[in-house]
């Protein structure tokens, strides 16, 4: 995955200053390998990275980041931004029925969407209806009606119910979705949704006729649906429908499949539109309402690098992390409040294990970690409390009858204030060899 390829760039351990040409490289090498990995297309792959390096150039990098941390935040922010940045919900008209058309290539996964749709809209306390407008391919209007009957919404067809299993509908679709809509607003649906034809691939005729339909019943919404496996045709697709019928969104399908959905960033980057919904199977429920950061983290197959990005932004107290890499600058000793203030950082970093556990490039303290348990931060705690100001700034002066003294004052045993003291030693070798750093905790020793 990306996460493991990322951690050759993941070295440094802070970030300071502003990202220079070389940061960013290694990173954007391996992003581009990724999005490429997800199938999006190779000149919305390019446009990306050159926007991205862009402005990463000479950005400040964030002081609980290191430099390669703080370019794949701001390529997470670009594809959240690229795919629409919030998540958008249908507009419905002030004056009902909103009217819904749906628009793609045959096989994309209209017709099962648009009871999917149906559902969806239902449990949200509207009345939906369909209106079955493929009377192209044989079989299509009795699918829409099963998927209505699922769904349990109303389906609209063409009369007389011409359709067998292997004959195509007749009647002209323009006619069929006016007709429609006249049958909506004479029984109160508050929304139509319009299944429409598709071909193998982008028709002009097929194109005029959406278009037509879509004029015809004035449109409020127009989705264009398209399979996540096409791959690179994404671009021409979409930007063919983009032109033909102007949708509104994009409805991403077959998510369930191993595409990783780069075709959403491809189509978003080329219209411009959202992507509004995502279909995960056949099921009636595989239907999702599409979040952009979501799917950013599926494309760059990262969520679990971005959720430390995002953690470690959270959690680091600045001031502590300031005051820290002051002490470093004036070359002051690592005291044991220092250890205090730090092993209280990480606490409040919550499941450290779990998140560093995640960080590529963390492997050196992975063992640490395994040591590392939070419930004893409470026991370093008392013990250092137990220590006067002085002992806790001067720690050498720490000798037998004051440690005696100190684990009586913390009810512990003589033994754990040794290893604690053995520990804060390691801690400062670790922070002394670590001077002019000071961003990213160091982990200053295990509990347990
Ligand atoms: P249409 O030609 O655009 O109306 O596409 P259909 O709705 O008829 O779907 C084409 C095929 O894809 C059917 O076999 C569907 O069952 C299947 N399909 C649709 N959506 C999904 C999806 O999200 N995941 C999977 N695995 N299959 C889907
Ligand atoms: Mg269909």
């Amino acid at each position: 995955s990306l996460s493991d390829r990322l951690s050759a760039t993941f070295k440094n351990l802070r970030g300071k200053g502003r990202l220079s040409e070389a940061d960013i490289d290694g990173t954007a090498r391996e992003i581009r390998r990724a999005l490429l990995d997800a199938d999006v297309a190779v000149p919305v792959v390019r446009e990306f990275i050159a926007k991205v390096k862009a402005r990463a150039l000479g950005s400040e990098v964030a002081q609980a980041l290191n430099p390669g941390q703080q370019v794949v935040k701001i390529v997470n922010e670009e594809l959240v931004g690229i795919l629409g940045g919030q998540t958008r919900e249908l507009a419905f008209a002030k004056n009902p029925p909103t009217v819904i058309m749906l628009a793609g290539l045959q096989g994309a996964g209209k017709t099962t969407l648009a009871g999917k749709l149906a559902h969806h809209l239902k449990n949200q306390g509207h009345t939906p209806m369909l209106i079955a407008c493929d009377l192209q391919r044989p079989n299509a209007v009795t699918q829409l009606q099963v998927g209505g009957k699922r769904a349990g919404v109303p389906v609209y067809a063409p009369h007389p119910g011409v359709s067998s299993e292997f004959e195509a509908a007749t009647g002209d679709p323009v006619q069929v979705a006016t007709d429609g809509l006249a049958e909506a607003r004479n029984k109160l649906h508050d929304v139509i949704i319009i299944d429409t034809a598709g071909r193998l691939g982008v028709d002009a005729e097929l194109m005029r006729q959406a278009a037509d339909i879509k004029a015809a019943v004035g449109a409020h919404e127009t989705l264009f649906v398209i399979d996540a496996m096409i791959g690179q045709d994404a671009v021409t697709t979409a930007q063919a429908f983009n032109e033909g019928v102007d949708f509104t969104g994009v409805v991403l399908t077959k998510l369930d499949g191993d595409a990783r959905g780069g075709a959403a960033l491809s189509v978003a980057s080329v219209t411009g539109k959202p992507v509004m919904y995502a279909s995960t199977g056949e099921g009636l429920k595989d239907f999702e309402v599409f979040h952009p950061d979501r799917m950013a983290r599926r494309i760059l197959d990262m969520g679990d690098i971005l959720s430390l990005v995002e953690q470690a932004e959270a959690n680091w107290d600045r001031g502590e992390a300031e005051k820290m890499a002051k002490k470093f600058a004036d070359q002051e000793d690592f005291t044991l409040d220092d250890f205090l203030g730090q092993m209280q950082q990480l606490k409040k970093m919550g499941s450290m294990k779990k998140l560093l556990g995640m960080m590529p490039g963390a492997q050196g303290m992975r063992q640490q970690l395994e040591q590392f348990d939070e419930s004893s931060i409470g026991r370093v705690e008392a013990i250092i409390y137990s220590m006067t100001p002085y002992e806790r700034n001067v720690p050498k002066v720490i000798n037998g009858s004051r440690r005696a003294r100190i684990a009586k004052g913390s009810g512990v045993h003589v033994s754990e204030v040794n290893q604690l003291l053995e520990r804060f030693t390691q801690a400062q070798k670790m922070m002394k060899k670590m001077a002019g750093g000071g961003g990213m905790p160091q982990m200053p020793g295990g509990g347990g």
